[in-house]
């Protein structure tokens, strides 16, 4: 079965791939094995070489890289070129830092020396997805390549072009050939991959259904995992929040590529004292979107990655509105051939709703009205999941003490939005996922931690 990738702005294929057959996936992995043992042995500083060179051909490369994001999943350029230089700087981070994060640390012990070392494990299956096509990869790949391991990269079946844009990558690098390589097949193949004996853990980024399908796959075979799943991030806005502020942050968040981020704001539980002000300003922001052509420079908002998942979004939003949710703005699909969806802001919010207990992908924000910051906090936890958050105060160290003793999830920035970056982990909790991505702790998932001791 083939791979197609479709504009959806346009809805016109662009695209279609064929599929690798079941003995070029075994040869790949064949591969894969093979140059992991060569290159776990190699030095820190040829595979940091690799690694930099990796990041300039992206920075070469990068309004063509960006060219083709907008095309096959719609976002706009500037986020995509925007994309593009955040996998160059963590390929670089990786390639400066991973020396030092993987050096063997001494240990006390009854011996005379105990030494924490660091060894790759293996060939890393990734599965990824669609709505950062290249930074989802990157931030797998560059840890992983530089702690020796080998990668197979396995992802969406609307990206193709991206996914084999990034094998493309390595291989323009020098890498050896097959260390990192991109297998065109579809999900059902990923429990064989999986199984295969040399494939040592995965990697899955995307849905709770998803990671959980490769979660008990790798479970059967006791094969490690690290599971960056979906979110419905809380931002709590206090009563002396800077309301100008947390409007702009927030409208700025639940808007970003298309509303389609894992870390995106969803829910604004905000206090009945300054509710009414808050609403008015976000609003105001969410309204000052430019919707349209993705290629156009002045497009804020282009259309979602595809038709089917802007439907579901759409049904998500009419049956919150049908259990008593209001729509304030947008929540109409509009007439264009694209997978539009306007900016949207759903009041009334209330639990049962579509619009409270799930993740709203898209450009659709959840606005629930609490009468106290104790209410805030416990509608803010009141989720299957845990990934991002946000508080909005002027207390800081107040809302420091929130965010560390109170909130329920792997990130909580104070009067700002949750953004990754290569200096911090990066990851969930409940049905958010398992592990951290980034930092020294991204690079310590998908390695042997050894203890030797020697008397
Ligand atoms: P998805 O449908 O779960 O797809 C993600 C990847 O998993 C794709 O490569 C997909 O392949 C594959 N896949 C789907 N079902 C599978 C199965 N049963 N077994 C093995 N592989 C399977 O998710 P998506 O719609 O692409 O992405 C949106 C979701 O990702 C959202 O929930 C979002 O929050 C989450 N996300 C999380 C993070 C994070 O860091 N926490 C970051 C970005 C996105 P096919 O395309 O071939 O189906």
């Amino acid at each position: 079965m083939s791979f197609e990738s479709k504009n959806p702005y346009t809805n016109k294929v662009i695209a279609t791939y064929e599929a690798h057959s079941d003995a070029e996936v075994n040869a790949a992995i064949e591969t894969a094995h093979a140059q992991h043992h060569y290159w776990r042995r190699t030095a820190f500083a040829e595979r940091a070489a690799c690694l930099h060179k990796v990041a300039e051909a992206l920075e070469n490369q990068k309004d063509d890289l960006a060219q083709l994001m907008t095309q096959e999943m719609g976002k706009t350029l500037s986020g995509g070129r925007a994309e593009i230089e955040k996998c160059a700087w963590v390929c670089r981070y990786y390639a400066e830092q991973a020396e030092g994060f993987l050096t063997p640390e001494p240990l006390d012990s009854d011996a005379e020396k105990t030494l924490m070392a660091y060894q790759p494990l293996g060939v890393i299956l990734a599965v990824m997805p669609w709505n950062y096509p290249f930074w989802q990869v990157m931030r797998f790949a560059a840890p992983a390549i530089m702690a020796g391991n080998a990668g197979l990269l396995k992802h969406a079946s609307n990206v193709s072009g991206c996914a084999q844009a990034i094998e493309n990558l390595f291989v323009q690098a020098g890498c050896p050939e097959g260390l990192f390589k991109t297998l065109l097949v579809h999900s059902d193949k990923v429990e064989s991959i999986l199984k295969h004996p040399h494939v040592k853990a995965a990697t899955l980024t995307g849905s709770g259904p998803a990671g959980k399908s490769v979660a008990a796959i790798a479970g059967s075979q006791l094969k490690k995992t690290v599971l960056e799943l979906g979110g419905s991030d809380a931002y709590l806005i206090l009563e002396d929040a800077d309301l100008e502020l947390a409007a702009q942050k927030c409208a700025e968040s639940r808007l970003l590529n298309a509303g389609q981020s894992c870390i995106g704001a969803k829910r604004f539980v905000v206090v009945d004292a300054v509710y009414d002000r808050f609403l008015q300003a976000f609003q105001r922001e969410m309204e000052t979107q430019v919707m349209g052509d993705p290629m156009n420079p002045d497009t804020t908002l282009g259309p979602m990655a595809r038709h089917d998942l802007r439907d579901e979004l759409h049904e998500q939003v009419q049956q919150s509105v049908s259990q008593g949710a209001r729509c304030l703005i947008g929540g109409y699909i509009p007439e264009h051939e694209g997978a539009m969806y306007p900016p949207t802001i759903l009041v009334d919010v209330a639990p049962g709703m579509p619009a409270y207990d799930d993740e709203l992908f898209g450009p659709v924000a959840s606005v629930i009205r609490v009468q106290s910051e104790a209410e805030a906090i416990r509608v803010a936890n009141d989720s299957v999941f845990g990934l991002g958050s946000g508080i909005f105060s002027q207390n800081r160290e107040r809302a420091e003490k929130l965010a560390i003793e109170e909130i329920e999830a792997g990130a909580c920035f104070v009067n700002d939005f949750v953004k990754s970056d290569p200096r911090l982990p990066f990851g969930g909790i409940k049905e958010s996922g398992y592990g951290r991505e980034l930092s020294h702790l991204g690079i310590r998932e998908f390695v042997n931690i050894k203890t030797v001791s020697i008397y």
